[in-house]
């Protein structure tokens, strides 16, 4: 029997749901159950795929090639699980299915309303592509009262109405801010938030109670008398110093056992939760310390590199020591005095990123990173420029460029309008639609012998997820390898570069694909820990 666990938000957004979900995910698999997990996106965007990472942090790729929201990033790294296309919607896109429907004449002549026609779509995705799994933990995004919310709200309260409270749970996150004035953290705002949900039909089971100071036992009592809820089954949540130490907490603080009861399910003995200690340990006790420079457009988000700040924390906890990120908006290198910025980092990342704006500073920090033996690691457009650097200054192709910045002499990097997957072929045209037109999801490379790429993966055959519509043109490759690059990863078909290194340098690699999506604290990346590691070597010199 499949369960199904809702959780919403009340009070403010960026209470850390996903981080929640992902963290009670991660409890109930210790305690041998196995998990799903899903998101329900209240927007009217059918992806977040067109949506600027400066709005709504970065975009994360699931195997089979949807974009989809970042918390399923968390959800990836607390259980290993690979998400799926069908784990993420969004208002566009049940929209969209229904509008679709109602063309195609499948309504039959019915007037086609939000109840019950949208909302048995969303019951419908809900429901899809279970597999027997114990858990599916189902996180409804933005917070109780958006207008948005409104039919994600009544189909879940649908579903937990037809299940039975033994099938469905309904747990409600919310904020007990401190107020300082007062010396006193504030349950009013949960009460209210929680009256808004009732006005939708759904009394919570749990609440989940955020909050920066330990929240007394009167003040449990009074939330669990004000909002129905049972006295154990109101959780602190505090604030906690790492990511990674938060199913250890949740747990201390009742979340799966209360879950358990809840269902009427047996918590006798005591979940595993050794790999979050010996995680959290690592990260709270390092050995060392490591400075990295990440050269992008979007540094003033944390959020739109997610992914990317977690798989070079991950790196740094397969070495053993903190990895200090420095955030470097690309655009300050394009002055030549800027690259001084640089001279005391232990190596540079530049990521994946889009657009002209900041690619000269990119490419002037490949060049730093390359001229100086600094360790670097460009990812996707990181890659791309990192080629363009060396076809400049190495191959005497003073013109090269990318023809994503418009026509150019010399395309090193230009516009793929049609590749193979397994043995079907793929087509696009440049005046195409944006949105879920690129090279998206994973892909096979084949890993040359001998190079710094096959030590690192130990394998002759890889698959990293992808996300771009350019590509490294691989008539230059003779050219480009002539001069010192080798082009140590290729789809299997020969066709497209997958990864360039310099074999001549300490630790030069450039990837087309995001390794970082693939990341786990509890496994982290070849290529970070490799990185990471070749970080530690160059602390050693500087
Ligand atoms: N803008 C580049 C492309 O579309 C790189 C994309 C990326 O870094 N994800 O190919």
């Amino acid at each position: 029997m499949t369960r199904f666990i809702f959780v919403t938000g009340g009070v403010v957004s960026s209470l850390g749901k996903g981080l929640a979900s992902a963290a009670l995910g991660a409890l109930l698999q210790a305690r041998g159950y196995s998990v799903r997990l899903r998101k329900l996106d209240p927007y009217l965007n059918v992806d977040p795929g067109t949506m600027s990472p400066l709005q709504h942090g970065e975009v994360f790729v699931t195997d089979d090639g949807a974009e989809t929201d970042l918390d399923l990033g968390h959800y990836e790294r607390f259980t290993g699980i690979p998400a799926r296309r069908s784990d993420n919607v969004t208002t566009g896109k049940i929209y969209s299915t229904v509008i679709e429907r109602e063309r195609r004449g499948d309504y039959l002549g019915a007037t086609v309303q939000v109840i019950p026609h949208v909302t048995d779509a969303i019951k419908e995705f809900v429901r899809a592509d279970v597999n027997g799994e114990d858990f599916i933990i189902c996180e409804i995004g933005g917070t109780v009262g958006d207008i948005e919310s409104l039919p994600f709200l009544e189909a879940i309260r649908q579903l937990g109405n037809e299940m039975g409270r033994e099938r469905a749970m309904f747990i409600h996150v919310t904020l007990l801010p401190y107020v300082s004035a007062a010396g006193e953290l504030k349950t009013k705002p949960t009460q209210h938030s929680v009256k808004e949900l009732l006005s939708v039909g759904i009394q919570p089971d749990m609440l989940l109670c955020r909050s920066e100071k330990p929240i007394s036992s009167d003040d449990r009592r009074k939330i669990a008398l004000f909002c129905n809820v049972r006295h154990e089954a109101v959780i602190p949540a505090l604030n906690v110093d790492t990511i990674y130490a938060v199913p250890i907490e949740y747990h201390n603080q009742g979340l799966d056992t209360q879950v358990l009861r809840h269902f009427g399910m047996q918590a006798e003995s005591e979940p595993d939760l050794t790999v979050w200690e010996t995680i959290a340990g690592h990260l709270r006790q390092p050995e060392g310390e490591v400075k990295i420079a990440v050269v992008g457009k979007y540094t003033s988000v944390f959020d739109a590199y997610k992914s990317l700040a977690e798989a070079l924390a991950h790196g740094g906890i397969a070495n053993n020591v903190k990895v200090n990120l420095h955030w470097m908006d690309a655009e300050i290198f394009e002055r030549e005095d800027a690259v001084h910025f640089l001279e005391d980092v232990h190596g540079i990342l530049v990521p994946g990123g889009f657009g002209e704006r900041g690619s000269e500073g990119k490419i002037a920090a490949a060049k730093f990173a390359r001229e100086r033996n600094v360790p670097y690691f460009g990812i996707c457009f990181g890659m791309q420029m990192a080629v363009i650097e060396a076809a400049r200054s190495l191959a005497e192709l003073p013109h090269a460029g990318s023809t994503e910045f418009g026509p150019c002499d010399e395309p090193v990097v230009g516009l793929l309008t049609e590749w193979t997957r397994g043995n079907q072929i793929e087509r696009r045209s440049a005046d195409g639609n944006m949105g879920g037109t690129m090279r998206l999801g994973a892909y096979e490379c084949a890993v040359s012998a001998g190079s710094k790429l096959r030590e690192i993966y130990g394998n002759a055959l890889i698959s990293e997820r992808h996300r771009h519509r350019y590509e490294v043109n691989i008539n230059y490759k003779d050219r480009l390898e002539r001069v010192g690059l080798r082009f140590s990863g290729m789809s299997p078909d020969g066709e497209l570069p997958e990864v360039v290194e310099i074999p001549t340098h300490p630790w030069f690699v450039g990837v087309q694909f995001h390794p970082e999506l693939k990341s786990k604290p509890f496994e982290p990346h070849p290529l970070f820990t490799s990185f990471i590691k070749a970080a530690v070597e160059q602390s050693r010199l500087v």
